[in-house]
């Protein structure tokens, strides 16, 4: 039998635990009702409704302007929290941090937030049922079959797992580097970014999302694995003046969570490629920009044939090896892969490249033999995709040091005729 979360209301009651303090800092993993401003069922795309397991109250480092919501409140359950009246106190919603609780949708589904982050995966039935079983749950039903894709999921999540603070794993290992280099990525300045909104389309280990909270914006980082957790619990132990303003959930592109045109600036660095389709992931993707807002795609560079051929053959056969078996091959591979690397330095007159630990070659070569989908493009074919999906001036906007592997296109959606001067009255663009 399909129990509804609806229809369970009173059991919930019974199982809140009660709201305790924490002091600011605490390394601790909690979800803001803000971020239920963006949130949709990604099954059918209705608003679902929050239920709290668990909430503590926490101290925030600056004051929030109310109203800080822009389409959705979920503390006061409206729409257009503009029109509240009085003005809601957006203070004492950021204080309050959920620990655990469930999003319910009036489709059926449930998707839980667990360690304070919401789970918003189709799968998320199957995925984690240990809290479907715990909260009586269990009935609830399970999704129709998405767009699955678990290796890849799991693929990153252990790779993100395996990741140590301070590997050099990537050249751009360095959030300052990362957080400077954003500036170019997106034609933005730090004021600018002060006042916006902004999603980390595919955050990773969170260590960009962070880097770029600093300039002040409000910003949503998703990503399709566990590797949610990791970047939540970096952001406290080492970005707890922002955290207020960051917000992480775990989503799939492909089956978007979050409202359409609803980001001022939406980067998405490495991530489209391993979709099961770059161009379905795009559409998907682009929707959630503000008419005026900018989209910033970072993607595989396509490269010479040879090199190509190469590479689809060893990962038609090592994307089916079991993930830590790959993992154990890659780290046992690392001296012919740094030897390879040296010559094709030699080979190209560059001068040797950069030391590397084991693990952070065999990272390397994990993440690229172990997702099950990687896609290479090239910058006319993906600003084509830009044009095709509305967007104007679009620009390469590749950095030379990154320019061998990766390309980056900027793009700009078109403001809408007459929005500019509602924009500006509207206090619903107020922002924390
Ligand atoms: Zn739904
Ligand atoms: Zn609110």
């Amino acid at each position: 039998m399909a129990r509804s979360l609806h229809s369970r209301p009173n059991r919930w009651r019974t199982e809140r635990r009660p709201t305790r303090t924490r002091a600011c800092g605490e390394a601790k993993r909690t979800m803001k009702k803000r971020l239920l401003d963006w949130i949709l069922c990604p099954s059918c795309g209705e608003r679902p409704r929050l239920q709290v397991f668990a909430q503590e109250k926490v101290e925030i480092s600056a004051p929030v302007a109310s109203p800080a919501c822009s389409f959705y409140c979920g503390r006061h359950d409206v729409s257009q929290p503009a029109a509240i009246t009085p003005p809601p106190d957006c203070g004492a919603c950021y204080r309050e941090e959920i620990l655990e609780g469930a999003l319910s949708c009036a489709c059926g589904l449930v998707y839980p937030i667990l360690d304070g982050v919401p789970r918003m995966i189709r799968n998320a039935r199957e995925e984690y049922g240990e809290f479907f079983a715990r909260h009586g749950l269990a009935g609830v039903p399970k999704a129709p079959a998405g767009v699955g894709d678990r290796r890849s999921s799991k693929s990153f999540g252990l790779q993100w797992t395996i990741y140590r603070e301070g590997d050099h794993t990537w050249f751009k290992d360095d959030a300052g580097l990362r957080k400077a280099e954003f500036l170019d990525n997106l034609q933005t300045t730090p004021e600018e970014l002060a006042g916006a909104t902004l999603l980390d389309g595919g955050c990773g280990n969170g260590e960009l999302t962070r880097a770029v909270a600093e300039y002040g914006p409000a910003i949503v980082g998703m990503d399709f694995s566990r590797s949610v957790e990791h970047a939540y619990r970096r952001l406290h132990e080492k970005g707890a003046h922002v955290s207020h303003r960051v917000h992480y959930l775990q989503g799939n592109i492909l089956d978007f969570p979050l409202t359409s045109r609803s980001f001022d600036m939406l980067p998405t660095s490495g991530v489209l490629h391993h979709t099961p389709s770059t161009y379905r992931a795009f559409r998907s993707i682009s929707r959630a920009v503000k008419p005026g807002g900018r989209l910033y795609v970072q993607l595989y560079r396509r490269r010479p044939a040879w090199i190509h051929a190469v590479n689809v053959a060893l990962r038609a056969v090592t994307t089916r090896l079991p993930m830590r078996l790959l993992y154990g091959l890659c780290y046992a591979a690392t001296p012919v892969h740094s030897g390879l690397s040296r010559l094709m330095h030699r080979l190209r007159g560059e001068p040797a490249p950069p030391r590397a630990t084991a693990r952070e070659r065999a990272v390397q070569m994990f993440d690229n033999y172990s997702p099950r989908y990687q896609y290479r493009h090239t910058v006319p074919e993906i600003i084509e995709l830009f044009r095709s999906e509305g967007y104007v001036e679009m620009k390469d906007v590749t950095l030379d040091n990154e320019a061998r592997h990766m390309l980056a296109v900027l793009g700009r959606r078109p403001a809408e005729a007459g929005a500019a001067e509602v924009r500006q009255s509207s206090p619903m663009t107020a922002q924390v």
